[in-house]
């Protein structure tokens, strides 16, 4: 059972994209080391994010921060990505989810907005976030108002057959979903330029909020597309003129060099035989057409999967679970302790790791280098061989890991310093 809620680790990530339909991520899209080390191990719809950058054409990058308790190395690697999209010109949206902490978790709005500015915003700037659009669900009349327009594509039993809700389940907790929905879509209305690709990072967990996101967007859109090898088939939404909508898909299908197969106005469909390869800009442009007769033309949100981080104490990293965390709050020392007392891939002696080698691929420690220690792929790489061979030693792994951190998160405390000062390009009125 993967959920956000969970705190076990994901055994198997193959199997996980095998079970859930994730698709692999091509090599060399990205020269990142998230991509490169496979931290980021699967992806929905990232065509449509490299249809982008081939055609220099402006994408949304978009995640959320949930504001309860401290932002930690765990969640740390969403927003390394996000600076990696900003890098490379995307547009940068954060929500804060008060409303899903205030319902879930009991804060009030008041303390959820600290938190997220206090432990998570000044952390990002302090990482190097660029301004961006930075808001909070509560703020926000138009990701509410959306939030209950896209209701309407979904029931109570789907719902708790994705969440596991109850009939007594609060309705502010089974809103929260449709609200997250709301934060990843608006990006695409047309006040903030309509409809777009759009990457969403996220966790191996949170798998059930993209693929409901990407449902909703496609059962809210005038054309429906789907592809069986080189035939393509659209349906036109009932909701709409179906004659003048078949027409416009004719027009775009011959202009893309489509062959069309056959029209059939009764059931609302048309086909066509074409290059697949066509596919991102098909959608596309119909989108941009059909945003003139439908307020909320969706792109399906393109999300990508990055692993979890394992605790130091094994389990997944989780703020219910501070001893096992390093927060990015945390004093230089106290994080040194913590990586001190971890768990590793060690032997049960000294002697025997030296004839066995250590499993480094077993080990929170080396995740540690791998996810955030180690930036340059031939040191990693050494850790890792002569781990392996046993010719070097937890002990000493241990304090390399722990000096690396402590150096990271001092630079990081003073930077926050100065990013306390540029809250203000950040936040502000919805
Ligand atoms: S030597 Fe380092 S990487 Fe290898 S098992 Fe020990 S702590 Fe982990």
């Amino acid at each position: 059972m993967i959920n956000p809620w969970s705190s076990g680790q994901v055994p198997d990530y193959d199997r996980l994209r095998e079970d859930f339909g994730i698709g692999d991520v091509p090599k060399g899209i990205f020269d990142s080391s998230l991509f490169r080390r496979g931290i980021i191990f699967g992806q929905r719809g990232l065509e449509y994010i490299e249809y982008c950058m081939k055609n220099e054409i402006q994408f949304n990058a978009m995640t959320g921060l949930m504001p309860s308790g401290e932002m930690h190395l765990g969640n740390k690697s969403v927003m390394d990505q996000i600076l990696f999209y900003q890098s490379l010109g995307a547009k940068i949206t954060i929500a804060v989810a008060d409303l899903e902490s205030y319902g879930t978790r009991n804060l009030s709005l008041e303390k959820a907005r600290d938190i997220a500015i206090n432990k998570y915003l000044v952390n990002y700037i302090a990482m190097g976030l660029k301004p961006c659009r930075f808001y909070f669900q509560s703020d926000s009349a138009r990701v509410q108002r959306l939030a209950l327009i896209l209701s309407n594509e979904v029931n109570f039993s789907e719902m708790k057959a994705i969440y596991g809700f109850e009939n007594s389940s609060p309705m502010l907790h089974i809103n929260s979903p449709l609200v997250q929905v709301a934060d990843i879509l608006h990006v695409q209305s047309p006040e903030m330029g309509g409809p777009s690709p759009t990457i969403v990072p996220v966790g191996a967990d949170q798998d059930p909020h993209l693929r409901l996101t990407r449902d909703i967007a496609n059962r809210h859109r005038v054309f429906n597309i789907s592809w069986e090898r080189e035939t393509v088939k659209i349906s036109v939404s009932g909701k709409y003129d179906s004659r003048k909508m078949l027409d416009i898909a004719n027009e775009k299908l011959l202009e893309l060099n489509f062959k069309i197969v056959s029209r059939n106005d009764n059931y609302r469909l048309i086909s066509a035989m074409g290059d697949i390869d066509n596919n991102v800009r098909l959608d596309l442009e119909l989108a941009l057409i059909e945003s003139k007769y439908n307020e909320h033309a969706f792109i399906a949100p393109s999300a990508t999967y990055q692993k979890l981080l394992t605790g130091l104490k094994g389990g997944k990293m989780s703020s219910s679970k501070p001893e096992s965390l390093i927060s990015l709050n945390d004093k230089p020392e106290e994080a040194v302790k913590k990586i001190k007392s971890a768990t590793t891939g060690g032997r049960a002696t000294v002697e025997e790791q030296r004839i066995k080698g250590g499993e480094p691929d077993k080990c929170p420690v080396f995740e540690l280098y791998s996810f955030h220690l180690s930036p340059d792929d031939k040191d990693l790489n050494e850790i890792h061989e002569t781990c392996k061979a046993g010719t070097l030693l937890c002990g000493p792994c241990k304090s390399e890991a722990a000096e690396r951190m402590r150096k990271f998160l001092a630079d990081l405390s003073e930077k926050r310093n100065e990013a306390m000062e540029k809250i203000s390009l950040y936040v502000g009125d919805e």
